[in-house]
């Protein structure tokens, strides 16, 4: 998947600039930049796998570490603690 500029603000900006999931901040600039500090990546909430939607409000910032732990996982069965099964909105979390 790729986003423009605009996308990569407005995901970036919808947490603040923290992980969606375990709240380390994350460095703009190093989108997609594995290896560097604060490197992040757009993950999908739903994942697609599981029929998610590529659209903006299925998107949330992740560091590559929480993103490669949840790979395909839905969303409550990768932190069963925090997300209720069945949640589909990420605004909810924010
Ligand atoms: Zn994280």
């Amino acid at each position: 998947m790729s986003y423009n500029n605009d996308e990569l603000n407005w995901v970036y900006d919808r947490t603040g600039g923290y992980c969606f999931y375990c709240g380390i901040k994350l460095a703009f600039v190093n989108y997609g930049k594995v290896g560097n500090r604060g490197c992040w990546e757009v993950d999908h909430f739903i994942p697609l796998a599981s029929n998610g939607a590529h659209q903006p409000y299925n998107w949330v910032p992740a560091c590559v570490d929480c993103n490669t732990r949840k790979s395909n996982l839905l969303p409550w069965h990768f932190m069963p603690d925090r997300f209720s099964q069945g949640e589909r909105d990420p605004e909810n979390y924010l």
